[in-house]
């Protein structure tokens, strides 16, 4: 039997022709992309060339930056570094309570550590901004807005591109940590106000451990790592040429799929959900289900214990994550379904299904063949679900 990956948003897998892009730049081209000889210029015509993929994939021109980073965490640290060391006189942050752990640790951190103040930006139940909040908390002293494009929990899309207008309008700059949305939706940075954008390999089907920054041309920049001139000084560390490469090529499969690849993965997703509440009661889906990703449902289960779920079906071989686990990897409650002020049982029993373009029907086939069974089963050893008072008489 074929194993289900439904667990996408925590990794994709590498394509193997990102892999076979990536193989010569180990055992043949591996010379230091700052070399002055033949193997230098090798490897940074393959730097050049996915610098050039990840530009296309994004919709940026050629004179807009890429810096190459080690993968999505760097990326936004660089971001939020930046915007505070370059805008001496300004140090305020605003971004939103339902960002990724890489976000909302750095930013309490630094209001902890260096007195900056943090404006976290709250949601609504299905897990829109709050956009009194926003715009009252953007001022004169705002280094940084920082929002997230898709969520990875529940896949719900912001609308960054109002919000960079709003963020520069105040003459803040702004950053979105878009590693769930790039290579899945389509992107015309060099039409937005968007400064920084980040983004992550191994998301888009590309390696870990490998990532980038996108700098609009001209904005303030301080580098993170200072040391040697790779990455025209925006990075010290000889580059990770085998993964820039790797991501390169992954950009550009993402950018060809794009259009194609949406439509049948938000079919799978939507026959997934609609399947799913039709065989099991008590379960409602969760998120702004007017715009989000395609390839994400977060499905919340009354009476149960996602981790419990998750075991079981793993153990039918079926890979999924938990409200926990997407979060933190450990067994916190859900930061955004908590902020989504979803009722603490249901956050309790929330599994994030997430696709892509490996993904196929039988995947479908398979959850909705063992997933009520074990619910069921779950829900029946439980005295939660024993004492329940039914939401509806
Ligand atoms: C995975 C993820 C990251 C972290 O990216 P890494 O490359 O794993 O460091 C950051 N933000 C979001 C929204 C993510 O989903």
């Amino acid at each position: 039997m074929r194993p289900v990956y439904l667990d996408n948003n925590a990794t994709t897998r590498t394509d193997p022709e990102v892999v076979a892009a990536m193989l010569p730049y180990f055992t043949e081209r591996y010379g230091n992309a700052s070399s002055g000889h033949a193997f230098g210029a090798t490897a940074a015509d393959g730097v050049r060339l996915a610098r050039r993929q990840v530009q296309a994939l994004l919709g940026a021109g050629h004179d807009h930056e890429i810096v190459f980073t080690s993968g999505g965490t760097e990326a936004n640290s660089t971001a939020i570094l930046s915007a505070l060391e370059s805008q001496p006189g300004r140090d305020e942050i605003v971004t939103t309570a339902v960002e990724h752990p890489a976000v909302l640790a750095l930013v309490a951190h630094l209001e902890k550590t260096r007195g900056i103040k943090v404006h976290v930006v709250g949601v609504d139940g299905d897990g829109r901004l709050d956009m009194d909040d926003f715009e009252r908390a953007l001022g004169p002293r705002t280094a940084l807005v920082s929002v997230m494009w898709a969520n990875n929990e529940t896949g719900s899309l912001f609308p960054v591109e109002a919000l960079a207008r709003q963020a520069r309008a105040a003459g803040a700059l702004f950053h979105t940590d878009a590693v769930q949305g790039v290579g899945r939706l389509p992107l015309r940075l060099q039409d937005t106000a968007i400064d920084m954008l980040s983004l992550s390999g191994h998301k888009l089907h590309g390696p870990k451990g490998i990532g980038g920054l996108y700098l609009r041309k001209g904005v303030a920049f301080r580098p993170l790592l200072r040391g040697g001139r790779q990455e025209r000084g925006r990075r010290a560390g000889t580059e990770n040429v085998p993964g820039i490469v790797g991501l390169g090529r992954a950009a550009e499969l993402a950018a060809r799929y794009l259009e194609t690849e949406q439509g049948w993965i938000g079919g799978l997703r939507d026959r997934l959900e609609q399947g799913v509440l039709a065989r099991i009661g008590h379960a409602r889906v969760l998120g702004n289900l007017a715009d989000r990703l395609p390839n994400t449902a977060c499905i919340a289960f009354d009476y149960v214990d996602a981790d419990a779920v998750l075991l079981m079906l793993d153990r039918a071989g079926i890979a999924v994550s938990s409200g926990s686990a997407c979060a933190s990897g450990g067994m916190e409650p859900s930061h955004v379904l908590r902020a989504m002020r979803v009722p603490a049982g249901a956050i309790r029993g929330a599994i994030r299904f997430s696709f892509s373009r490996d993904s196929a029907g039988p995947d479908v086939d398979a959850v909705l063949d063992t997933l009520p069974d074990i619910i069921g089963r779950l829900r029946a050893a439980s005295p939660l679900w024993r004492d329940r008072t039914p939401t509806f008489a």
